[in-house]
């Protein structure tokens, strides 16, 4: 048991289809504590960054496209970015996310409720969660300065 903290991206589907509140209502009632929350624009370089570890996938550039709003026509690339802390918080959130496919995704989960694949194939799943301890620290690091973190 550790107090941890976890990066969430409402992502550009969800702010398209106005379920911002829908997903900030499940997370609230997760029991964690939401300690950042701010709208970013995301530029290539921070998307890129975001995903680093993915680059060399078959879906990256797409991935890239999606997380900067370019499927969905956001103004600005514009994504809302939140930190939630608790106790097993990384692991807990991902119980709540569901997993990455959302036709996989459990029907109690965000995903499993809110997302959907399209007919070309791209995963629309509505919320990023940060996966593992390294991965939180570097991406709460990424999206967040130290003051922005309100505990
Ligand atoms: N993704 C995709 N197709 C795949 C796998 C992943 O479009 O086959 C996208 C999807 O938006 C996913 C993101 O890439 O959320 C990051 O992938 P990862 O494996 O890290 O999944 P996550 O941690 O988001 O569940
Ligand atoms: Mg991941």
């Amino acid at each position: 048991m550790a107090i941890e903290k976890t990066l969430l991206l409402i992502k550009p589907d969800a702010y398209r289809r106005r379920l911002t509140g829908l997903v900030i209502d499940r997370l609230e009632h997760s029991g964690f504590e939401m300690v950042g929350a701010k709208l970013v624009c995301v530029s290539e370089e921070l998307a890129r960054k975001h995903y680093e570890a993915l680059k060399d996938q078959p879906f990256f550039e797409n991935l890239i496209k999606y997380i900067r709003g370019e499927f969905h026509n956001v103004p600005n690339n514009k994504i809302l970015a939140l930190v939630y802390k608790g106790e097993d918080a990384i692991s807990g959130i991902r119980k709540l996310v569901g997993k990455t496919n959302p036709e996989e995704a459990d029907p109690e989960t965000i995903r499993g409720s809110f997302g959907r694949i399209t007919t070309a194939g791209q995963f629309e799943n509505v919320i990023h969660a940060s996966g593992n301890r390294e991965d939180a620290e570097r991406e709460v690091r990424l999206w967040f300065n130290d003051d922005e973190i309100i505990g």
